[in-house]
């Protein structure tokens, strides 16, 4: 497929090449503005016929009643066709998105870890039998909802399409997938890769489209009965609350704030290099990015030079690059935007320290580049500590002790991630445990696994995924009573 050419995806049986010109999804490649790919973009009616067409395939193609061990095998053969095709697929995201190329790799290693590890969990996945009270036998089993649609950004293509795809199907669900209109070429590949690895047509449907129609109308339709989103706060709102209406079942996850932490014992080498990885990398286009940097005030000055020093030595280039640390953001309207955030940074007060401009490499011209940025003198009522910047900006502020930077970690809307570095591990405990946020890393940051939960308190969103929380997500309670009464049943 050329750039020029149009990806089509399909319906069932149906392909859609879409309308040129009006119904096409072009993805421009943010390293130097080239078209990435062309993508028919699906309409409204298409929502509706996919959602015929994934009732039918639910309802009648062999894959909800399979036993779980034969679901199993297929979601191990597209983990399979996953890792075979992972240098095409990462460089197609690495045009798609512009990270750096062996970040793309690993973003198709998790998504065949996915398949794999979902795979496990529904041939090894247990429904209870509940003890008796009476004379009958009660169990508690494991339903699918149906038909779930999974909307995501553009922020980890693929990855971010495994983790919502891999438990939905296991637990026997057809899925309609929405992917980003800035990133959608993974998630046709993803659809492709499913039908050729055995998934039943239907099941596995990708539409993308823009949120405001397409995704809009995925979370109206009445054959939807499950929504799962992973995306900024706001949308989230609008989706929770179309949700409520309708009363289905949502997951959502959402935006981040985090507060990384460097208490004075720290380990200094080792947490500036963390807070570095924390903020910068994924160009700190991360849910999770340690946005808020707080330091003990005994060391709050040598801390930020080191920082400063050594951010001021990151290579930032073209994604291919085999020793780039960090590669452009996802689109000019996204760098403008960050870069406006910078700007009512320094009118409230901030200053600085390193960054806060496009780089000078005549190179990287082209590209959506922004550099990494560290903000010193806020406080954290300013709105660039308050607010999801979603790029390469870090701020800084001082904390006095341990209630303080509780404190200040806590003044926030959002609760997904925090960091901490420490000598005494009895502090990060206490302190573990009274920050509100959905994961902890203590001595290291931005550690995932799939099968340790995963999701946001407060802002940051509703449910887990990943892990078996993740099966959970994509399924429904039934209880089932076998009377065994020995007599007939009075009144
Ligand atoms: P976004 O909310 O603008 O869009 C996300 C998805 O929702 C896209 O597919 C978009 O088309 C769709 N959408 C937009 N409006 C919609 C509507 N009204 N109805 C239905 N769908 C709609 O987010 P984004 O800019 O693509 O991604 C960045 C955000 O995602 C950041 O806030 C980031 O923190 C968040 N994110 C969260 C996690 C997490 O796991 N918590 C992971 C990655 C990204």
């Amino acid at each position: 497929m050329t750039a020029s050419s149009v990806t089509p995806f399909r319906i069932g049986d149906v392909w859609r090449d879409g309308d040129q010109g009006t119904h096409v999804l072009t993805s421009i490649n943010p390293a130097d503005g080239s078209v990435a790919g062309r993508v028919a973009c699906a309409t409204v009616e298409d929502v509706d016929a996919a959602v015929t067409c994934a009732w039918h395939a639910f309802q009648h193609a062999p894959w909800r009643n399979l036993r779980p061990d034969q679901r199993a095998t297929t979601l191990y053969e597209i983990g399979r066709r996953l890792s075979a095709e992972r240098e095409t697929l990462a460089q197609l995201q690495m045009r798609d998105s512009g990270k750096p190329l062996k970040e793309c790799q690993h973003m198709v290693d998790a998504a065949a870890g996915h398949f794999r590890y979902y795979a496990a969990v529904c041939e090894t996945w247990q429904n209870e039998v509940t003890s008796p009270r009476g004379e009958y036998f009660s169990m508690a089993l494991a339903e699918p909802f149906g038909v779930v649609a999974c909307i995501t950004p553009w922020n980890s293509p693929i990855m971010n399409e495994a983790q919502k795809a891999a438990p939905a199907l296991a637990a026997g669900n057809a899925v309609l997938l929405k992917p980003s209109e800035e990133t959608p070429q993974l998630a046709i590949e993803l659809a492709r890769i499913c039908t050729e690895a055995g998934l039943p047509q239907g099941l596995l449907i990708a539409l993308p489209g823009r949120g405001e129609d397409v995704g809009d109308a995925l979370v109206r339709h009445p054959g939807v009965r499950m929504v799962s989103f992973t995306g900024g706060t706001d949308t989230g709102r609008i989706i929770g609350g179309i949700a409520g209406q309708r009363l289905i079942p949502v997951g959502l996850e959402l935006g981040g704030k985090s507060p990384h932490i460097v208490f004075d014992d720290a380990d200094v080498d080792r947490a500036v290099a963390g807070v570095m990885s924390g903020i910068f990398g994924s160009a700190g286009q991360s849910c999770v990015a340690g946005s808020r940097l707080f330091v003990q005030k005994s060391i709050y000055s040598t801390f930020i030079d080191a920082l400063v020093e050594r951010t001021r030595g990151l290579r930032v280039g073209l994604p291919d690059d085999a020793d780039v640390q960090m590669g452009p953001l996802v689109s000019q309207a996204h760098r403008d935007r960050v870069a406006r955030y910078v700007d009512i940074a320094r009118s409230e007060g901030g200053q600085v320290r390193v960054g806060g401009d496009r780089p000078a490499d005549g190179r990287l011209e082209k590209g959506c580049f922004y550099l990494p940025t560290v903000i010193d003198g806020l406080t954290n009522a300013a709105r660039a500590c308050q607010e999801e910047i979603f790029g390469p900006v870090l701020v800084t502020l001082p904390f006095e002790d341990e209630a303080d930077v509780i404190a200040q970690g806590n003044d926030t809307p959002f609760g997904l991630a925090a960091g901490m570095w420490t000598a005494d591990y009895a502090r990060a405990w206490r302190v573990a445990r009274a920050l509100e946020a959905g994961s902890i890393w203590i001595n290291t940051y931005k550690q995932s696994h799939i099968a340790t939960p995963f999701g946001g308190f407060k802002d940051s969103g509703i449910g887990r995924e990943k892990g078996l929380h993740g099966l959970r997500l994509y399924s429904q309670t039934k209880s089932v009573f076998f009377g065994m009464h020995a007599q007939p049943m009075g009144l």
